[in-house]
């Protein structure tokens, strides 16, 4: 027996044999070209006839995983559409009067020795990807066969690493784990195991002839353990089948829709506090993101977060999202969290003071560098965003004009951004009392019953002492919840809850018949939220 240890990036026990695969090399050799014209279109047709390969390949991740696995593939034919990388290629035969096959390969080389040296985590992915459709984009001009991965009675499948392509030509019914030695928590392989809700680990260093030997991966430990002692092999059947049995029920929800018997859609969200809850978001199969407290980007952080630094940060949440709704909650500090360097000063009621949209309304640059780091991210997903501690229709008539000039100031310099919905949390009883007026300026509301309901019981929500007071299901909280699914609906917004009573299950029933439009909760309270609206009457 033999133990060897790595990163899980996503959950679960598996057994079975290994299969170790490993890359077929493709040679390339250099040629002299007479006629670089001819070698050209010779390139340029087995672009289009690997765009057509890259159609197929999403279609099919499209049908076996869903749209967050075949994403990748619509990432690939765009690089493979890029301007510069066909450029290149087209030089390279042109000044060096070479092969197409070999000017693909060098190109290859320097794109992604270039992605390689990037400082962002998600570029320095993309130097694989350009690996991945160099080699299909030889493999088509050397008119060889496409990639025979036999899994055949594959179950762990051991590789170097996996590039999307190889991942999706699996027989996924037969794998029940991937083991890499390279790849990151971003890599593919790790975002196609968790869409397979199979265990995957990372960074483990085993050794090479493993092949067809039996082994367990505990993506608990993170550890692949191969050829194991009978006792360790019978601990981890009964731990298998314990975990099977808890996962059976829920994850029959999986990839279901969020509806009522009557046919009622209720879109499911998940809430998340930064890029690591994504992993969550994926496992429990939420909808699209309904709250990311983006002041944790602030709160991690000894000064403010730039715009660049912000920007990356949604826009990777908006591609890994890949064009589910993403809706993110603009800063919200002051009352329980405090950032020292926003040198904000002690208040004597802090919950009652100087936080959230009013730092934001009076520290414009602050807003404004936020504003436009998600405004650009928003060329890349489908992008919400929404403003918390709203009390007034001036407020956000305000909040509109400074969006309107950080739009403004983007188109100015050219800089893309797409199409934005905007929203108010109703988070005080003054929004809930003014909310017909403000649905009418605002695409969505995103009632926060976390404070709404600290501000409507004057029960402070950092108070311990007072839990005995408190009363999640008060009547003046459920009301105030029904008027603002009328008001919301009457002035033309959608409403959603993104507080905590939003996944309380107890109250689902009442929120579907007061007709809310959108749950966004933790991504652990997904799956049962989900089945508990499906046997909604
Ligand atoms: C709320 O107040 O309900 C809410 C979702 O925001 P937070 O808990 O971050 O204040
Ligand atoms: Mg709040």
């Amino acid at each position: 027996m033999k133990r060897f240890s790595g990163k899980a990036v996503f959950h679960g026990i598996a057994i079975g044999k290994i299969q170790r695969l490993k890359k077929k090399e493709t040679n390339v050799f250099r040629n002299h070209i007479e006629d670089v014209e001819q070698e050209i279109a010779r390139a340029e047709k087995a672009v289009t006839e690997t765009e057509e390969q890259l159609k197929k390949l999403y279609d099919k991740a499209l049908r076996e995983v869903g749209e967050s696995g075949a994403a990748i593939f619509e990432v690939h034919q765009m690089m493979l559409q890029d301007q510069d990388y066909q450029e290149s290629i087209q030089n390279i035969i042109r000044t060096q009067q070479v092969n197409a096959e070999y000017a693909v390969a060098i190109t290859a080389d320097n794109f992604s020795d270039m992605f390689a040296q990037m400082e962002d985590a998600y570029m320095k992915e993309r130097a694989a990807d350009v690996k991945d459709i160099s080699e299909r984009l030889i493999r088509v001009l050397s008119a060889e066969e496409k990639e025979d991965l036999d899994t055949e009675g594959a179950t762990i499948i051991v590789a170097d690493d996996l590039s999307p392509s190889e991942t999706v030509q699996m027989d996924k019914s037969k794998v029940k784990s991937f083991v890499t030695r390279y790849g990151s928590s971003n890599s593919h392989t790790a975002i196609l195991a968790r869409t397979m809700n199979v265990p995957a680990l990372i960074g483990v260093a085993y050794e090479d002839d493993i092949d067809g030997m039996t082994a367990v991966v505990d993506g608990f430990k993170g550890e692949l353990i191969v050829e194991p002692d009978a006792d360790v092999l019978a601990e981890y059947e009964k731990k298998a089948a314990e975990e099977a049995e808890k996962q059976k029920l829920l994850q029959e929800l999986k990839g279901k829709e969020t509806v009522t018997q009557s046919g009622k859609q209720i879109r499911l969200y998940a809430n998340i506090g930064g890029i690591s809850d994504l992993q969550a978001v994926m496992q429990n199969d939420a909808a699209g993101i309904g709250l990311f407290r983006s002041e944790f980007l602030y709160l991690e952080k000894d000064d403010y977060p730039t715009e660049d630094e912000q920007f990356k940060v949604y826009r990777s949440v908006a591609e890994t999202m890949a064009g589910k709704k993403v809706i993110i909650r603009t800063l919200d500090i002051g009352a329980d969290k405090q950032i020292g360097y926003f040198g904000l000063d002690k208040e004597d009621n802090p919950a009652m003071g100087y936080r959230a949209i009013r730092i934001c309304l009076t520290r414009i640059d602050i807003f404004k560098t936020q504003l436009r780091a998600l405004y650009r991210a928003s060329a890349y997903g489908n992008i919400g965003i929404m403003f918390p501690m709203i009390i007034s229709v001036n407020e956000v008539k305000r909040i509109k004009e400074i969006v309107e000039e950080v739009k403004q100031e983007l188109k100015e310099n050219g800089i893309a951004y797409g199409e934005v919905e905007l929203g108010v949390m109703i988070e005080t009883p003054a929004a809930v009392m003014v909310s017909e007026e403000l649905a009418k300026e605002v695409d969505f509301f995103s009632i926060g019953t976390n404070d709404l309901t600290q501000y409507t019981l004057a029960i402070d929500r950092q108070n311990a002492k007072l839990d005995d007071f408190y009363d999640a299901h008060h009547p003046a909280i459920l009301r105030m919840i029904r008027m603002v699914v009328e008001n919301g609906h009457k002035g033309g917004a959608w409403v959603g809850i993104c507080g905590e009573l939003g996944a309380d299950l107890e109250l689902t029933d009442e929120f579907v018949e007061m007709g809310i439009d959108e749950l966004s909760v933790s991504p652990s309270c997904i799956l049962p939220i989900r089945k508990k609206i499906r046997d909604h009457q």
